[in-house]
């Protein structure tokens, strides 16, 4: 089959080498891919269409939601990109449920939700997409009130590699439900998804700087406060960011406090200004799509390397120290921690794909530079990941700029694994959607 007989009853945009917006269409924010073509679906049958036409001709398929993937899963070079931009309507149905288009991003959402004074806890940047931070996790600014994105998802509608249309929840093809909520992309294609929103007010956001000189104790009393802080607040912590001082860089508390009580709000924050000098105090009241950040593109020839791992009770102490000690040394990558636990932890580990439940924090690495920077850091970033093995826990697949095996491995626990790979092996025994984390098909023993 080729894209011309591909075009006969598709509704959408075919995007072919040649064409005055190929290079554009071709690219993620950290890719720049040589794709076959771009395809645009209009419609559900377009999708089906593409999957056909990928099954069939045997081209590498890469899905693109968002297109924000720090691993680039959505482009390739000589493939097809499901590009599924255009399916992006926000739509309110009956009782707080949201139905919306699996090539939404989440900043459409907010917007679509704000007048309606309703909310879906995501993430913390507008051109994320639904689809790839949903089906791998969702850690945003109202996780430890509601959990995770995928804990507020009801229903999927997936079009699957054999190009049928499936309705999916707890109640309709349940198992294949728990493997989208953490399997990522690996099942097929999300055409719509259903979530459960929740009413919102105005909320309190913003960020509290301390001294580098003040890294320890404030990381530390941080991490301690979040195990009794209300659910209300979320906060990441970043630090030794070189465009602000690298290790001089102050420790920067950035929080959301997800209600418009002032008194309560303070009650609930005044506990973090208390950990040492702050230096900067910019939190404020705004509507909650407004604390979601536009994303920033790195500029051509930059690239960004991120890797990530949870850290359990018992290890944050440690895995604390470590990253404060690095922060305030030369050369160290940009850390990033984030508050996890309250609603997250409430989820069974096994209840959803996603399996690292009891973590009380996720944390980041972020190395940005031209090729030749990113080369000459490697060596100190697997000295200080080796530092952390023991401590850490895991990883988050949305926070990974690699899809080796091992990063697999550590995303997905044995068990969670071998019950990914099964539903796999009934749903995509070809392994056509292995463009992301990828978990190939394996049949399970029979139990004779
Ligand atoms: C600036 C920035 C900020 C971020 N902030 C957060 C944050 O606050 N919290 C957080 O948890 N994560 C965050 N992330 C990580 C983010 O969740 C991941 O990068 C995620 O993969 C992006 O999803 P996407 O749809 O934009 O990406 P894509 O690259 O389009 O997709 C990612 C993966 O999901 C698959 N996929 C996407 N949509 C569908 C669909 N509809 N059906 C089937 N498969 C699909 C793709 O095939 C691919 O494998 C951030 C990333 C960036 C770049």
């Amino acid at each position: 089959m080729t894209f011309d007989e591909l075009r006969h009853g598709f509704g959408g945009e075919i995007v072919e080498a040649g064409a005055a917006e190929y290079d554009a269409a071709g690219k993620t924010p950290f890719r720049v891919g040589k794709p076959a073509g771009v395809l645009r679906p209009q419609s559900v049958a377009d999708v089906q269409a593409v999957v056909r036409f990928a099954a069939d001709t045997g081209l590498p398929l890469a899905v693109r939601g968002g297109g924000h993937a720090f691993a680039g899963f959505g482009t390739n070079d000589g493939g097809v990109v499901l590009d599924l931009s255009e399916l992006a309507d926000v739509e309110l149905l009956e009782a707080g449920r949201v139905r919306i288009g699996g090539g939404a991003t989440w900043g459409q959402v907010a917007d679509a939700l704000a007048p309606h004074g309703l909310a879906i806890s995501s993430g913390d940047t507008r051109s994320v997409g639904v689809g790839g931070l949903t089906l791998s996790g969702g850690i945003g600014w109202k996780v430890r009130k509601y959990g995770l994105a995928l804990d507020q998802l009801v229903a999927a509608e997936v079009v699957t590699a054999d190009s049928d249309v499936l309705q999916t929840s707890a109640d309709e093809h349940p198992e294949l439900f728990w493997g989208l909520r953490g399997g990522g992309g690996n099942f097929g294609v999300v055409t719509a998804f259903e979530f459960a929103a929740h009413e919102t007010t105005q909320v309190f956001h913003g960020k509290l700087a301390f001294p580098a000189t003040e890294a320890l104790e404030v990381l530390q009393g941080w991490a301690e406060y979040l195990r009794t802080a209300p659910a209300e607040l979320t906060a990441i912590a970043n630090f030794a960011n070189p465009f602000l001082g690298g290790p001089n860089a102050p420790v920067e508390i950035q929080l959301t406090f997800d209600g418009d009580d002032a008194a309560a709000a303070a009650a609930a924050i005044d506990p973090i200004r208390s950990l040492g000098t702050v230096i900067a105090d910019d939190v404020a009241l705004m509507p909650y799509a407004g604390v979601l950040v536009e994303g920033q593109t790195p500029p051509p020839g930059i690239q960004l390397v991120t890797r990530s791992a949870f850290a359990e009770k018992e290890s944050v102490s440690e895995v604390l120290r470590i990253l404060a000690e690095t922060g305030t040394t030369a050369g160290s990558p940009i850390i990033s921690v984030r508050s996890v636990g309250g609603a997250v932890a409430r989820v069974a580990a096994d209840a959803t794909a996603y399996p690292y439940r009891q973590a009380e924090l996720m944390f980041v690495t972020t190395t940005i530079g031209p090729p030749p920077v990113i080369a000459a850091a490697r060596f100190g970033l697997d000295a200080l990941w080796e530092r952390l093995a023991p401590h850490s826990t895991g990883a988050y697949a949305n926070f990974l700029a690699s899809a080796t095996e091992a990063d697999v491995a550590a995303v997905y626990p044995a068990q969670t694994y071998h019950r990914l790979a099964a539903l796999k092996h009934d749903y995509d025994p070809g392994n056509l959607f292995r463009g992301n984390h990828n978990v190939p098909p394996q049949q399970l023993p029979s139990a004779e």
